[in-house]
Formats: structure tokens, C-alpha cells, sequence
């Protein structure tokens, strides 16, 4: 099949960029001696999972919820840590489940919790690696980094059936700051958090075999930190239209990475001489980060949208009806997490299908 036969709208992934955004990841963290432990939660898909730990230097996986591992190890992973807190006592369970078949490895930032992850590690007879999460400045999850994270380690190394294998660090508000300046000064903050936590653990008999965070928009901070031994980034492979506002030391758009996510879509009225309307509307894209960029062409523009239309800008009225356009997504995790299929293309010619195999899984 070409590219102008598939049924639009679709999700589609540029196999050349995707391969390229890869490699460079590979490159860099073999580079530097660090770990890339990459986030399934941008893709949710077993394919890509294993495509990033047999060709793209990634030890293992991220996700964010016990489903979108259980569908991750079912197809194949083997090293997964769920970088979340896992409180629930089915998802506790079933997570303890998973460990018989896989590494299942995931975040603490209560005591409580350790209890019952012990108690369910016990239970079925493994081991659940256990990272403290401390919160390095994005005010969501984690206990305060210092002596908070140094009693929670202690525990979860006396805990059966848990061991303490170090800290999460992930610093979420700073991946999207646009300016290079202030991401830098927002993982700088992590960074001395972190470090101190590390040597207080240290003092304390806890070595920290890990210590992860980062993403697409700030890894390069944390990797040159020397305090970071995994990295997390997700959104690498595919990039969408919000990271390419966020800039780099030269105020240019981070260049290391190319877009290779896209909606295709078709025009499919133009009615009106300056407007286009075209068939990739809300229920195809997520646009909490904006709306999505039209690629490869600065005539056109999408400005609006709603349930099933998006509007283009057509100021020279150049589109035509069943034109074909490919739009950047504004946010890469929550669009996947909306089809059912990537269609994976080299070329104008589909390679691959590949399902979004944890899509909408929402426990
Ligand atoms: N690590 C954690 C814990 C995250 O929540 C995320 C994304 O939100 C990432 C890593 C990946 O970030 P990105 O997609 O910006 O590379
Ligand atoms: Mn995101």
C-alpha cells in the first residue's frame, strides 16, 4: 500500500525519522555511559518497546500504570519499571504477578506502601525492586529529597521481598519550559536535590544502583550531571508540535531529534475560498498542548477544530479536495493513546502495522 491509500485520518510513524530519533538516543547515552530506560507511555506499544531494547541501546522500559506493563511484558519486554506509585491493592497484585514473568521495578513515596508491596511480593514469591520517588521541583508525586527519602529507603530495604534500588528523580515541569536558560536552572535545582539525597543514602549503607529521570526536553542536563544513571526519555521517537517550540542554547528548536508522528489527513470541503476543512478533527488528537502544525508547509494553516473537522487557513485557496496533508500533533502520549494502529510508513509505502497495544488502558 502507498501512503495516499490508507484511509485517513490516520496515525501514522515516518519510519526513516523514527529510526534516525533512535539512533541518535543510542549514540548519546552509549556516549556518555549511561542507561536509557525509555518511556512506553508516549507509544503504548509492544513493537516499539522492543524496537527501542534491540536497536535503540534502551535497557528496559518505562510506563506509567500496571496495564500498560502487564501489555508490555505480554509482548515481549522483560525489564519494566513502573515509574508511579502503585497503591491500589488489585494493581499491587497484579503488578507482584507480573514479577514471576518479568524485572518489574516501581516508585515509593509512602511507608504504607512498602507494607503492602511486601506483603504482595511475598505472596508470589519474588522480588520488586523499589525506587524512591522524591520530588525534585515538579510538585506532583514523591517525599521531600533529604533525610524523608533516607527513612523511606530503609524501610523498603528491610521490607521481604523488596529491595531499594535507588531514586526517582524525574523534574516533569521543566521538559516543556521553552527557554533553554530556564530549563537548565530547573534541573540545576534537581540536580543539587538529587545529588545530596544520593550522598546522605550513601552515608547511610543505601548505595542507589539508579537514579533515573529525564525527558525529551531537558535529558541532556541530567545526563551531564554525573548524579543520573538512567534516563527516561519518551517522547524522543516521535517529538510533537510542542517540542518543537522548546528551544536549545542557541534559541534555534532542539535539532537532535526530527518529527516522525503524524495525523494524516484529507481535505474534505472548501467551501469557502480562504478555508479549507479537513478530516482530523478532536476525536484523532489530543490538543492540550496546542493545536497541531501542518508539515512541510507555511501556506497552510490549522486553526481550529472541533469533534470530527479541523479547519485549515487557506489565505491563497491552494488546497484541493482530497489533498492530502500530514500534521505534527501537538502532544505525541495522549494522541497515541486515542488509535488503534500506527501505520508505519518508509517512503509513501506502509511497512508495518503496529497496534497501541496498552491503548486506553486506563488502570
Ligand atoms: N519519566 C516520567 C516519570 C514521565 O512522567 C515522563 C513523561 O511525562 C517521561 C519520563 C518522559 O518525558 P518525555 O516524553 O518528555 O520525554
Ligand atoms: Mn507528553
Amino acid at each position: 500500500m502507498t501512503l495516499d491509500q490508507i484511509a485517513t485520518p490516520a496515525l501514522i510513524v515516518d519510519l526513516d525519522a523514527f529510526e534516525r530519533n533512535v539512533a541518535t538516543m543510542k549514540a548519546f547515552v552509549e556516549a556518555r555511559g549511561l542507561r536509557l530506560r525509555a518511556h512506553a507511555k508516549t507509544h503504548k506499544s509492544a513493537d516499539i518497546a522492543r524496537y527501542q531494547i534491540e536497536h535503540g541501546g534502551a535497557c528496559g522500559i518505562c510506563c506509567q500504570k500496571v496495564s500498560e506493563a502487564e501489555a508490555l511484558v505480554a509482548g515481549g519486554v522483560r525489564d519494566v519499571l513502573v515509574s508511579n506509585q502503585v497503591v491500589d491493592p488489585t494493581k499491587i497484585d497484579r503488578m507482584a504477578a507480573l514479577a514471576t514473568r518479568a524485572r518489574v521495578l516501581c516508585c515509593v513515596d509512602d511507608a504504607g506502601n512498602v507494607a503492602d508491596l511486601s506483603a504482595a511480593a511475598t505472596r508470589h514469591g519474588v522480588t520488586l525492586e523499589c525506587l524512591v520517588e522524591v520530588d525534585v521541583g515538579a510538585g506532583r508525586c514523591g517525599v521531600a529529597p533529604g533525610p524523608a527519602a533516607v527513612d523511606l529507603a530503609r524501610a523498603i530495604a528491610a521490607a521481604p521481598g523488596l529491595t531499594f534500588a535507588g531514586l526517582q528523580a524525574y523534574q516533569g515541569n521543566a521538559q516543556h519550559l521553552y527557554a533553554f536558560a530556564e530549563r537548565k536552572a530547573a534541573v540545576a535545582a534537581a540536580v543539587a536535590l538529587t545529588r545530596e539525597t544520593v550522598a546522605l543514602l550513601e552515608a547511610a549503607g543505601l548505595p542507589c544502583p539508579i537514579v533515573g529521570g529525564a525527558g525529551t526536553g531537558t535529558y541532556v542536563f541530567e545526563a551531564a550531571s554525573g548524579v543520573y544513571t538512567e534516563l527516561q526519555c519518551g517522547s524522543y521517537i516521535f517529538m510533537d508540535a510542542d517540542y518543537r517550540r522548546v528551544r536549545d542554547a542557541a534559541d534555534r528548536p532542539m535539532g537532535e531529534f526530527a518529527p516522525s508522528l503524524f495525523l494524516l489527513t484529507a481535505i474534505m470541503s472548501h467551501a469557502k475560498p480562504d478555508q479549507a476543512v479537513c478530516d482530523a478533527g478532536l476525536k484523532v488528537q489530543s490538543v492540550d498542548s496546542g493545536l497541531p502544525v501542518v508539515f512541510g508547509r507555511d501556506d497552510v494553516e490549522y486553526v481550529a477544530c472541533s469533534d470530527e473537522h479541523g479547519v485549515i487557513a487557506d489565505p491563497k485557496g491552494v488546497l484541493r479536495l482530497n489533498e492530502r496533508l500530514k500534521l505534527i500533533p501537538g502532544h505525541c502520549d495522549p494522541t497515541c493513546n486515542i488509535h488503534d494502529w500506527y501505520v508505519a510508513v518508509r517512503g509513501d509505502r506502509v511497512e508495518a502495522l503496529w497496534p497501541v497495544t496498552a491503548r486506553g488502558l486506563a488502570f
